[in-house]
């Protein structure tokens, strides 16, 4: 085990020309516990609006994978819909948290012993590689699809293992809370990605949670004619204004809070909420052969206006995830504009994860974004 990994101190980068080595001292504590046995602490999912922090095995990386050590790990929308009991997709004893910033601190056999020590952010999709998706460019729907911390123990916690592969560098300015916005970000160049042209349209974004100010950020660089932020909460929409400010010049920019009865005045319409309400206002908020993308997953099922679809020809699209280009992508973009980001998130203990969740539902004028620190 000691041979086929390479380790280095906790909280300290290896010195040049050290990686892969690790103090005598750390090394010799590390057998007589044995591998496996280093315990760590992770909030483990116990039902619903229940988390529990606790004290479990670190892993340990296996062929082609690395451990990191978890800088931040973001809270993301899908986990607060398992959390408050929406959905039922991560069990009960889960280790929530696939936006992830951390620390290469072991690495496993045949991975290369430069990437110890050094801070990424982790594309947390795992796909097969070899179905009819993945050769088509779309491993977003592999139906081998594994997500950290659903079917994989994820970032809640001290340490996380992960491939290697799937490591990618943010540049050094961007601080930790900012880097695990690059997987939201992600998730808003790919809906960007399948819309059409954005230059000289009026798009809409429903909902001005991380995904919607994600969604924001990127459609704002496609050069629309205008835009329309749609929230509830008047907090949240503030948020979109210097986002608008910043990459937006010329444009009619407007945020106001949902309507009873839409008019129909938008080409394109992003739904980043997914609840009936606003899907059915998204059909109705699409002008004659515009287009509707969805990629909210509030409800499970919704009943939608078909026959104003089918009468006004609309373009219904859905999206979900992203591939890796488009992580890429939300990397050099969060590199541009992790400035603009940085007042949406707020930074709170990774063991007080559960009191954060709570709010984070409870209160979404207070929060938009919680970043859990170890
Ligand atoms: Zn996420
Ligand atoms: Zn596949």
């Amino acid at each position: 085990m000691e041979e086929r990994r390479h380790r280095v101190a906790r909280g300290a980068p290896a010195p040049a020309g050290a990686l892969g080595s690790a103090p005598p001292r750390d090394r010799g504590q590390h057998r007589a516990r044995g591998p496996g046995v280093r315990p760590m602490k992770a909030l483990v999912f116990k039902g619903t609006r229940s988390m529990e922090l606790a004290s479990v095995p670190a892993p340990e990386p296996g062929p082609g994978e690395v451990r990191l050590r978890t800088l931040m790990a973001g809270v993301c929308g899908s986990e607060m819909h398992s959390f408050l009991g929406h959905s039922t997709y991560r069990r009960p004893g889960t280790i929530f948290g696939h936006e992830l910033v951390g620390v290469v601190d072991a690495c496993g056999a045949g991975v290369s012993p430069d990437v110890a020590g050094r801070r990424f952010v982790v594309d947390p999709i795992t796909t097969c590689g070899s179905c009819s998706a993945c050769l088509s460019g779309r491993s977003n729907v592999c139906a081998s699809r594994r997500l950290l911390g659903a079917e994989v123990p994820g970032c809640f916690a001290d340490f996380v293992v992960a491939p290697a592969r799937n490591l990618l560098e943010v540049s050094p300015e961007v601080p930790d809370q900012v880097a695990v916005m690059a997987e939201p970000l992600a998730n808003a160049v790919h809906v960007v990605r399948l819309l059409p042209k954005l230059l000289g349209r009026r798009v809409a974004i429903i909902g001005c949670g991380p995904i919607g100010l994600a969604c924001l950020s990127v459609a704002l660089l496609g050069g629309p004619a205008g835009l329309t932020v749609i929230d509830p909460v008047a907090e949240r929409r503030r948020l979109a204004l210097p986002l608008a400010e910043d990459l937006g010049r010329g444009l009619a920019f407007t945020a106001r809070e949902p309507d009873a009865d839409p008019t129909p005045e938008f080409d394109l319409v992003i739904d980043a909420v997914g609840a009936a309400a606003t899907r059915q206002a998204a059909i109705g908020m699409a002008v004659p052969g515009g287009t509707v993308i969805a990629l909210g997953l509030h409800a499970q099922a919704s009943e939608l206006p078909m026959n104003e679809a089918i009468r006004k020809e609309l373009r219904i699209l859905a999206s979900f995830a992203y591939v890796r280009d488009d992580f890429v992508a939300a990397i050099g973009l969060m590199n541009q504009l992790h400035k603009t980001f940085l007042p949406w998130i707020t930074i709170e203990p990774l063991a007080e994860g559960e009191r954060a969740m709570r709010e984070l539902a409870d209160m979404p004028e207070r929060f938009v974004k919680v970043a859990l620190q170890p």
